[in-house]
């Protein structure tokens, strides 16, 4: 043994590992938390987020206790409207298609309340999405989509209210290190092997967590199991979740579960990094689509970009852009819908195109066919029902007649110069696939017993997300189940 024994060593500190740290710190274990990156790279793909996080609200005085700060005439200007437990178990079922494991997902939806209240009290503050999910109609901010709340200061703002709290709370956070192994024997996990400044030591401990993300940064994994073309992808979050951590599980003998195919991916600029770039943060994303068109190389549109609320489409449309030929596609707006374009259109880092004729964009399109895109294009305009009045605020109805691909909703001819023109790729997010756990994140062995001394939360649990994601999911998820895990931990 190279070092003292912890109660409990996690393995990770985004949002999963430091809710399993604080809260197993809570039930008097002693904490030390192993994160491969660091310092200045630490918080996984929860620093690169914008915050948002899916919860149960019953009305406005849920969010009042959550966010003190509301002023009266905040909430006198805002239909926050409800998101019940109902609504969000019809979400998870509806995008999931029914194959979320019912008993985590209750969890998940029944926990996401007081979880939310628990992180405030560890010191994360909580603001009203503004921006983002509400559009200000008749003087009133109307919210949409049962995703209402946000970190304040995104990502960066949440790590670092929880590693502060990790910090006061005498929870020990090693960085650059980064775990290799898990040392177990017939009675279960023992501790862990990390490779730190080069050497590597075992660190023993009563119990483990494991909370170090999926295995989207791996691209021999995306191409082994979402498929040829994965490689492809540019990776949205940090470069470390490599999958290091499932590996090590099934090596010990656990099942794996969940959609191992599948993942959260999303339209991404066509030019971004390999990786994550934390100065530019999720703003490489282009989630305003439901306002324009797509076009592909071809020059053809390929999706209904107004299928639903954005927040239930746009995780599974990057997987659709990846499948274009050249792995890339243009969204094409008008001056219309400009002033409703996301912020993060406004970035200098955009592979931009503007003319002010749909003819003079079409053959600036570059790697496109441009005479097709033209007629496609031109029949897009023709197609758009001008009966129904446009409104962004609900499935409007206002939709394409007689093509082969329709746009549902949200459909506007392309009439009002200067039109613009974006590219992206595919930006994946997360994988879906990884261990099973029970109810209490025990993590299960490939026999369906608990293997003791081994809990997991985060990403890297399988199980709760197949083929589609509602938005916000991903954090209420870690740390649900990540102040679970620790719970167990602590207990055990
Ligand atoms: C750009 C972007 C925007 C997003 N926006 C949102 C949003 O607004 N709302 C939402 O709900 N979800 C969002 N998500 C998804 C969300 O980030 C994740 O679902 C969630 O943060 C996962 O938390 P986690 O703790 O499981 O993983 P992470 O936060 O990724 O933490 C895993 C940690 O484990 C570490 N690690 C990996 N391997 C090892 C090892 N071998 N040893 C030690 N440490 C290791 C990593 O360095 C990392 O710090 C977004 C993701 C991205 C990339």
């Amino acid at each position: 043994m190279d070092n003292p024994p912890a109660d409990v060593v996690v393995i990770g500190a985004g949002l999963a590992g430091l809710c399993a740290a604080l809260e197993a710190r809570a039930r008097g274990a002693s904490v030390l938390v192993l994160e491969r990156a660091p310092e200045e790279e630490a918080g996984g793909n929860s620093r690169f987020t914008a915050g948002a996080f899916r919860c149960v609200y019953d009305g406005v005085e849920d969010l009042r206790t959550l966010m003190p700060d509301l002023s009266d005439e905040e909430v006198s200007k805002s239909d926050f409207g409800t998101y019940t437990e109902e609504k969000f178990f019809d979400d998870m079922g509806r995008v999931t298609e029914y194959r979320t494991d019912p008993d985590l997902c209750e969890i998940l939806i029944k926990k996401s309340k007081e979880t939310m209240l628990w992180m405030r009290d560890k010191g994360v503050r909580f603001m009203p999405i503004w921006g983002r999910q509400a559009y200000k109609i008749g003087g009133m901010f109307k919210f949409w989509g049962g995703l209402t709340v946000e970190a304040v200061g995104g990502g960066p703002g949440l790590v670092e209210s929880l590693t502060n709290a990790a910090k006061k709370n005498g929870i020990e956070v090693w960085y650059s290190a980064r775990a290799t192994g898990l040392i177990a024997d017939d009675e279960g996990v023992k501790g862990v092997r990390v490779k730190r400044g080069g050497k590597t030591v075992e660190v023993r401990a009563k119990s483990v967590v494991l909370a170090a993300g999926g295995f989207q940064s791996n691209p021999e994994w995306r191409a082994r199991y979402l498929g040829p073309g994965w490689e492809l992808a540019k990776v949205r979050g940090t470069r470390f979740n490599t999958g290091d951590v499932i590996r090590m599980a099934l090596d010990a003998g656990a099942a794996p579960a969940g959609n191992w195919s599948g993942c959260h991916a999303v339209a991404w600029e066509r030019n971004a990094p390999e990786f994550g770039d934390l100065a530019v943060g999720d703003q490489f994303q282009k989630h305003s689509y439901p306002w324009g068109v797509y076009i592909n190389a071809q020059g053809r549109r390929f999706v209904d970009e107004g299928a639903d609320f954005r927040n239930y489409t746009y995780a599974k449309y990057g997987r659709v852009v990846l499948a274009q030929p050249l792995q890339f596609a243009w969204q094409i707006f008008d001056a219309k819908v400009k002033a409703q374009l996301r912020d993060e259109y406004k970035i200098r880092q955009v592979t931009k195109v503007t003319a002010n004729t749909l003819e003079e964009l079409c053959a600036k399109l570059e790697d496109t066919d441009g005479k097709a895109a033209l007629e496609e294009l031109k029949a897009y305009n023709a197609a758009v029902r001008q009966d129904v009045p446009f409104n962004p605020n609900v499935k409007d109805g206002r939709g394409t007649q007689g093509l082969a691909i329709p746009k549902s909703n949200w459909a506007n001819t392309l009439d009002t110069p200067p039109f613009e023109a974006y590219a992206v790729t595919c930006g994946i997010t997360f994988t879906f696939g990884g261990l099973r756990i029970n109810t209490d994140a025990q993590v299960l062995s490939t026999d369906g017993e608990p293997i003791p001394g081994l809990y997991a939360a985060g990403e890297l649990v399988g199980g709760i997300f197949y083929f589609n994601y509602p938005g916000g999911t991903g954090l209420t998820n870690g740390a649900v189940f990540g102040r679970i895990a620790g719970a167990s931990a602590a207990g055990a």
